[in-house]
């Protein structure tokens, strides 16, 4: 279970890990009076169940009270990747010197947990761990290890801390990992870490994701307003609708819009669309045995979604049946109509009578298949993930 920034911070000042000064306010007059009341530049951000708020727009500063109230008002308003924004969390400002990260993860590779800092603080970790993998300290442990002190001061010292401060950074990352073990977190991140200008480390972001069959451990938290949720309310629009149509299904934030069968196929036809360059849009499983009308639904979430460019498609019958495949493809394509470039592939339980029916279709309604190449046994699914990565690619 995710929590969000302003739940972790609670969690995080408990564990005596310095945060700034901030209130959560549901109304842009409370936020007008949280700066009012200290008289300072605030910063607002949009308490959503997601990273990367900063760059989509959902962290804003304001230097006076009037500014913060029409910030609120603004965030509000708008959907930040995706999600409404319910809550604002308004901290006093900070002056930066510097940004820093630390953080504590699962390694489920090696069976560890990972401890981590960097000097680069405020962008996303994965990507200097791609790009300057020199530049992260780790220090890996066993699950039923201590963290001892002196790993603090290693990763202090690594972080740039002088003087005094090597032991106060220090002592924030064993509060980090206290924190970590004692709610059975998967991850815990200050992401950025801040040097402000007068020289202090204060957390200025935090993330925390906690196993979801320990929460019963922890009986602690709905005592603190930290209720165990469905993350429903952070649904996508396209994911309640097609939860409504009791399709399993997650948007994803590339291009190419994914029609598999099951979720097996679903998680291979990913694998090879990014081995082939691309990225899809989304993750789906048409469950055994889909009916055609389940089928054409499926294709109605792809092709209405403007992020989508090129659509692949699989059918592997097995319990499922290719004909229906066909019945599904041929009603969506007479009912709604394509509006991308869509390549598939059919094969297995019923094939032949599949291919029948897209050919009389064809015969028909030629006009309805100009966006569409179908490909049976013949072709292999690289050949097709391939082709979809160049649809997406070209339009
Ligand atoms: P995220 O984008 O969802 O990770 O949201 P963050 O809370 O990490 O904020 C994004 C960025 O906003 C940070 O990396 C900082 O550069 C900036 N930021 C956040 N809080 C403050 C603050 O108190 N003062 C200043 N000057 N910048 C801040
Ligand atoms: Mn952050």
């Amino acid at each position: 279970m995710r929590l969000y920034e302003y739940e972790a911070k609670k969690l995080f000042s408990q564990f005596r890990i310095p945060i700034s000064k901030g209130e959560v306010v549901e109304r842009k007059e409370q936020a007008k009076a949280f700066a009012e009341r200290v008289g300072k530049p605030v910063v607002l951000k949009a308490q959503i169940l997601s990273g990367g708020r900063g760059r989509a727009g959902g962290v804003k500063f304001a230097s006076s009270a009037e500014e913060a109230e029409q910030k609120a008002e603004m965030l509000f308003a708008t959907k930040i990747k995706g999600f409404p924004v319910k809550k604002i969390l308004v901290d006093e400002q900070l002056e930066i010197e510097k940004e820093l990260y630390l953080g504590i993860t699962l390694d489920r590779i090696n069976y560890k947990l990972v401890t981590l800092a960097c000097c680069e603080g405020g962008v996303e970790i994965e990507e200097v761990a791609r790009k300057n993998p020199e530049r992260i300290k780790k220090i890996s442990l066993d699950v039923d290890q201590r963290f001892y002190p002196f790993w603090g001061i290693s990763l202090a010292r690594w972080l740039g801390a002088k003087g005094e401060n090597i032991k106060i950074v220090g002592n924030i990352a064993v509060s980090l990992f206290k924190l970590f073990k004692q709610y059975d977190a998967k991850l815990v991140e200050i992401n950025p870490l801040i040097l402000t200008r007068g020289g202090k480390y204060i957390a200025a972001d935090a993330r925390m994701s906690i196993d979801d069959d320990a929460l019963f451990r922890h009986p602690e938290l709905s005592q603190m307003g930290i209720q165990k949720r469905h993350e429903e309310g952070e649904m996508t629009e396209r994911e309640k609708l097609a939860k409504e149509w009791g399709i399993p299904y997650l948007d994803l934030d590339g291009d190419i819009g994914m029609f598999p069968g099951g979720a097996g196929f679903g998680i291979m036809g990913n694998d090879f669309v990014h081995y082939f360059g691309g990225k899809p849009a989304n993750f789906m499983d048409s469950g055994g045995g889909p009916t055609p009308e389940r089928l054409a639904k499926m294709l109605i979430l792809l092709d209405e979604n403007p992020r989508v460019k090129a659509i692949f498609g699989a059918r592997f019958g097995g319990i499922s049946r290719c004909d229906d495949f066909a019945k599904g493809v041929v009603m969506f394509l007479k009912e709604h109509g394509l509006s991308k470039p869509m390549v598939l592939r059919m094969t297995g339980n019923m094939w032949e009578e599949g291919v029948k029916i897209f050919e009389k279709e064809k015969k028909e309604n030629p006009e309805i298949f100009k966006n569409i190449e179908i490909h049976g046994i013949e072709t292999p699914i690289e050949q097709i993930a391939k082709r979809a990565v160049e649809l997406a690619k070209k339009s």
